[in-house]
C-alpha cells in the first residue's frame, strides 16, 4: 500500500517532464508539480476554512489561488513547458503573499506564510528572476506596512512586529539565496564534470579523434537512418604502411606525432557530416554518410594522395609516409560487422598488391 502511494506520488511529480529535458529541466517540473499539490490543497482548505468564518474576501482569494496552481500543473501536464505555470505559480504566490500582508490573514497570522516565498521564488525563477520578484514584493509590502502609518492596511501590526518581520524576512531571503548560489554552482560543476568525462569516453587520447566505441555508435546510428531512407553508406578502413619501420627507426614518440599529424589531414579532408575514428594502434575508420562505393573511392584517393603528398617533418623524421585504404558501401541489408570485415579484406589486398593504393569491390546489394 505505502509502495503504490510512493509509486503514484513519484509519478505525480514526474508528470509532464520531457523525455530528453535536462536535470535542471526535470528539477523545476518536479518542484512546480509538488508546489502545485501542496499549495492548491492548503489553499483549498485554509479557503473553506474561511468561508466557514464568513470571511469571504480571505474565501475568495484563497480558492482562486488553489484554482491557479492547479491549471500550473495541469498546464505542465499537457504542454510540457514549464516557463508559463512556473511564472503562474510565481506571480499567483506573491500576489497571495502580498495580500496576507494586507489582510493579515486570520488572527493577524498571515505573515508566518510569507517565509515560504524566498525559497520558492528562487527554486521556480533562479537566483536573479527570483531575487527581482522578492525585491518587488518586499517594496511592495513595506510600502503597504509603512505609508502613513499603515493606513492603506486592512491588518494592524505593532511597529516592532513589523520591524521583526522585515528582518527576518531579509534574513530568511539572505539565506535562501546562498543556498540557491552554492545548488547553482555545485550543478554546474557536475554538469561541466560530467561533460568532460563524456568526451573523453568517445575520444582517443592521442589523437583528439573519434575512438572505437564512438564510431561503432555512429555507424549504428547512420544504419538505422539508411534503414528507413533506403539510403547507403560508405566505410574506408585506412592502415599505415610500413609504420613500424617508423617506430623502430625513429623512436616510438615520433611514431606517435607522425600519428597526430595523420589524424589532422584525415580530419581536415573530410566533410563535416563525415567521421573518422582511430580504429586501433595505426588504423583509422573513415564513415562517409550518403555516399555510394563510387563517391566513397574518390574520397580514398583523395585521401591517399594528401598523405603521400605531406611533407612530415618532426624533428629528425623527415620523410613521406603512405597508407593503404580498403573501402565498402554498406546497404541496409547486410550487417555492419560484415562491411567492416570486407573492408579488411580490401585493405588485406591493398597491402599484398604494393601498398599505397586503394582497393574495393562493387558489391551487389542481395
Ligand atoms: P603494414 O604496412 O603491413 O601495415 O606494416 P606496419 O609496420 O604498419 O604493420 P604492423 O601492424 O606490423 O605494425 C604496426 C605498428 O604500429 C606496430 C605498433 O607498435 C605500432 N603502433 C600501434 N599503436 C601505436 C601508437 O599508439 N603509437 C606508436 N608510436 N606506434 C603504435
Ligand atoms: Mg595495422
Ligand atoms: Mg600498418
Amino acid at each position: 500500500m505505502f509502495s503504490f502511494i510512493k509509486q503514484q506520488f513519484i509519478k505525480y511529480c514526474q508528470s509532464g517532464i520531457p523525455e530528453y529535458a535536462d536535470t535542471e529541466d526535470r528539477r523545476r517540473i518536479m518542484i512546480i508539480n509538488l508546489f502545485a499539490l501542496v499549495g492548491s490543497s492548503l489553499t483549498l482548505v485554509m479557503g473553506l476554512r474561511a468561508w466557514s468564518e464568513d470571511n469571504f474576501l480571505l474565501a475568495i482569494v484563497l480558492n482562486i489561488a488553489a484554482v491557479v496552481f492547479l491549471l500550473a500543473h495541469l498546464c505542465i501536464r499537457f504542454s510540457s513547458n514549464y516557463q508559463l505555470p512556473a511564472r503562474l505559480v510565481l506571480y499567483c504566490l506573491t500576489m497571495l503573499m502580498l495580500y496576507l500582508v494586507y489582510s493579515g490573514g486570520v488572527d493577524n497570522t498571515g505573515l508566518l506564510w510569507v517565509y515560504i516565498l524566498p525559497p520558492v521564488a528562487l527554486f521556480l525563477g533562479g537566483l536573479s528572476t527570483g531575487l527581482v520578484n522578492i525585491i518587488l514584493f518586499s517594496c511592495l509590502s513595506s510600502f503597504l506596512l509603512y505609508f502613513h502609518g499603515g493606513s492603506l492596511m486592512a491588518a494592524d501590526y505593532s511597529d516592532s512586529y513589523k520591524l521583526r518581520f522585515i528582518l527576518s524576512f531579509f534574513t530568511v531571503t539572505f539565506l535562501s539565496c546562498c543556498y540557491e548560489y552554492s545548488r547553482k554552482a555545485s550543478y554546474q560543476h557536475i554538469q561541466s564534470l560530467s561533460d568532460k568525462f563524456e568526451l573523453m569516453a568517445k575520444t582517443d587520447s592521442l589523437t583528439g579523434l573519434a575512438n572505437r566505441r564512438e564510431m561503432m555508435e555512429q555507424i549504428q546510428k547512420e544504419y538505422a537512418r539508411i534503414n528507413r531512407n533506403n539510403d547507403t553508406l560508405s566505410l574506408l578502413l585506412i592502415d599505415v604502411d610500413r609504420f613500424k619501420s617508423i617506430n623502430d627507426g625513429y623512436g616510438h614518440d615520433i611514431g606517435d606525432i607522425v600519428l597526430q599529424h595523420l589524424a589532422k589531414i584525415l580530419a581536415n579532408n573530410i566533410r563535416a557530416h563525415d567521421l573518422v575514428a582511430r580504429w586501433g594502434g595505426e588504423e583509422f575508420l573513415v564513415m562517409l554518410p550518403e555516399t555510394n562505393l563510387q563517391q566513397a573511392v574518390d574520397v580514398a584517393e583523395k585521401l591517399l594522395n594528401k598523405v603521400a603528398s605531406h611533407d612530415f617533418e618532426v624533428k629528425h623524421f623527415r620523410r613521406q609516409v603512405t597508407i593503404s585504404i580498403g573501402v565498402t558501401e554498406l546497404h541496409n541489408q547486410q550487417t555492419i560487422t560484415s562491411a567492416i570485415a570486407r573492408a579488411d579484406k580490401y585493405l588485406y589486398q591493398a597491402k599484398q598488391s604494393g601498398r599505397n593504393k586503394v582497393c574495393f569491390e562493387v558489391i551487389e546489394p542481395v
